[in-house]
């Protein structure tokens, strides 16, 4: 996928978004949805989409949506720093297919980072499991700020 290519309305985050493939959401609201990473490169990986946009990257996004979408990432980044106390939280976001991108529906991704723990590459991590994700997702929705 180039960076200008039409919205696929039927990609898994479209999907996700309309209740017809299952996600472990972390919370949601009428403009975003955070949820578990079914593939996390780290304990408590989060991906964050717009509910409103079909923007496929970031340079398509609208600016109210992006406000919207970054605000919601600060929002949950806090509370997995409290919830699982990283050393470090790395946001990730990939644009086109030669830019990592696999899923075009634009996203960012929350991923904590530990001193002696290695992070699993973009790509090659192995699936989670539903009741682990779910775990996670309860401890870091219990940590947000309201
Ligand atoms: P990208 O490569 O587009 O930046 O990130 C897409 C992310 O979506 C990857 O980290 C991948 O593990 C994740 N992913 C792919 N398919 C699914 C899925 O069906 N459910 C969930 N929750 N995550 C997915």
């Amino acid at each position: 996928m180039t960076l200008k290519a039409p919205y696929d309305p039927d990609n898994i985050f479209a999907r996700i978004l309309r209740g017809e493939i299952p996600a472990v959401k972390v919370w949601e609201d009428d403009h975003v949805l955070a949820f578990m990473d079914v593939f996390p490169q780290s304990e408590g990986h989060v991906l964050l989409i717009s509910r409103t946009s079909t923007a496929r990257t970031l340079l398509e996004i609208e600016p109210d949506a992006l406000a919207r979408l970054t605000e919601a990432t600060r929002r949950t980044a806090r509370a997995v720093e409290k919830a699982l106390r990283p050393d470090g939280l790395q946001i990730m976001q990939f644009n086109g297919e030669a830019g990592g991108q696999t899923v075009f529906h634009l996203h960012f991704h929350i991923i904590p980072r530990w001193t002696d723990r290695s992070m699993k590459g973009h790509g090659h991590a192995p699936m989670a499991d539903t009741e682990t994700l779910r775990a996670l997702a309860d401890r870091i929705a219990a940590a947000l700020d309201s």
